[in-house]
């Protein structure tokens, strides 16, 4: 049977991001993705927002490797070209009573560790951004938005240039404890079945990442690794408007909420975005299917800071799925990126539920990754 040192399966964001910083000429490595391409899933999915790291709490692990993530991309797009604008983020109250929440962001984005956080008064909003309906706001110039398909082929070409092997339409089927590794069924487009023997396994599959650990052997009702499928849809406005806001604008939070709230993206084409909305959905009837009679929904959701959109501004755009740990009614939930040597399965690296901000992190996610390899190796 054929043998590798390092497997990863899924070729998103973070298998692309980690295998470039596991692959080396002296091991034989593996990334093996289900799709004819790599990032045609949530990483090709997304707002291509580049977070700072505001709301996270502190010392998790979303807000740790967010806020160094965020440095690490900038530092990525420079030095090899990926295009990327420092466009600054506003997130607006809309009442006054919405100002405490601010402060609160204010104050937790500070501990997080990032820079140049500062609150806007209605005027200073006016100056920056003439349109925008604010009484306050709170201004991040360290978020940006990123060519998220060239920064993954900057790290799918550094992973080949260092002797990594990408096996395309692939999809993992079977895991087996082997002594010292794992034995990994896979299944081709051609309908043809192998298995090898890899000694570290590390589990990048997004949206199936809680059933490639069950088929690894984890209890994953027990461990709550369980993921929900939790759907987000964007509309477009039109190219008259697109320009009347040149920073990213969010909604405050709303606690209840399991995500930013719809709020308006710039993109790198000079074009404006809303979305996403956030809705949880059946595995089973997972799609990106977008539905165009919410249109009203999503104009009347940023109308309170956006007063000039209207429906007739918007047209149906793209959709994307997180893989979330939390569910509807639940409190946070961090990244898993977990060595599962306690459960008896030494050489598996599961990386689960890794939602929004997981595009920013992933960079930062490869090094903490990388660390854990190089124990194993
Ligand atoms: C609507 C939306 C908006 C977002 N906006 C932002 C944002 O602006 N900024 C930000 O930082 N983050 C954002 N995120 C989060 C970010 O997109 C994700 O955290 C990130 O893309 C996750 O990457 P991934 O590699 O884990 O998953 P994926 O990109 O889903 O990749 C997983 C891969 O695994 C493969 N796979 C699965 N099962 C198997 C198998 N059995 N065998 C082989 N291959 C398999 C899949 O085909 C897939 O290619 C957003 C997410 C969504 C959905």
């Amino acid at each position: 049977m054929e043998k590798v040192d390092i497997t990863i399966i899924g070729a998103g964001i973070i298998g692309l991001a980690v295998s470039a910083s596991v692959s080396k000429p002296s091991h034989a490595v593996y990334i093996l993705e289900k799709n004819m391409s790599f990032g045609q899933e949530a990483s090709g999915r997304n707002s291509e927002v580049i977070h700072a790291g505001i709301y996270y709490p502190k010392d998790s692990l979303k807000a740790k490797t967010c806020v160094e993530g965020n440095r690490l991309i900038y530092e990525i797009c420079e030095r090899d070209s990926i295009l990327y604008k420092k466009v600054g983020k506003l997130i607006v109250a809309s009442e006054k009573e919405e100002l405490k929440e601010l402060e609160r962001l204010l104050q937790n984005g500070r501990q997080n560790g990032v820079s140049g956080l500062r609150i806007l008064s209605a005027r200073d909003v006016k100056d920056m951004e003439p349109n925008i309906r604010a009484p306050a706001a709170l201004y991040s110039p360290d978020t940006g938005i990123v060519d998220s398909h060239n920064l993954m082929r900057h790290f799918f070409q550094k992973a080949k240039a260092q002797g990594a092997d990408f096996v395309f339409q692939t999809e993992v089927r079977q895991i087996e404890k082997d002594g010292r590794g794992f034995r990994v069924s896979v299944g081709d487009a051609d309908g043809t079945d192998f298995s090898f023997f890899t000694r570290i396994l590390i589990n990048c599959a997004g949206l199936n990442s809680d059933i490639i650990a069950e088929l690894a052997g984890i209890d994953i009702k027990k461990e709550n690794y369980i993921l929900k499928f939790c759907k987000g849809e964007y509309f477009r406005v039109g190219a008259n408007k697109s320009g009347m806001i040149k920073h990213l604008v969010y909604p405050v939070p709303n606690e209840k909420e399991v995500s930013l709230g719809i709020h308006a993206t710039p993109d790198l084409g000079a074009g404006l975005r809303l979305g996403p909305d956030a809705r949880y959905i059946e595995r089973s009837r997972a799609n990106y299917d977008i539905d165009g009679s919410r249109k009203e929904d999503f104009s009347r959701a940023v109308n309170r800071f956006l007063p000039f959109i209207e429906s007739a501004d918007l047209a149906a755009d793209t959709a994307g799925i997180r893989a979330k740990l939390q569910g509807p009614q639940d409190g946070f939930r961090d990244f898993i990126i977990c060595h599962e040597e306690e459960k008896g399965l030494p050489g598996l690296i599961n990386l689960i539920g890794i939602d929004s901000p997981g595009l920013t992190c992933a960079p930062s996610i490869a090094k903490y990754v990388q660390n854990i390899v190089e124990e194993l190796i």
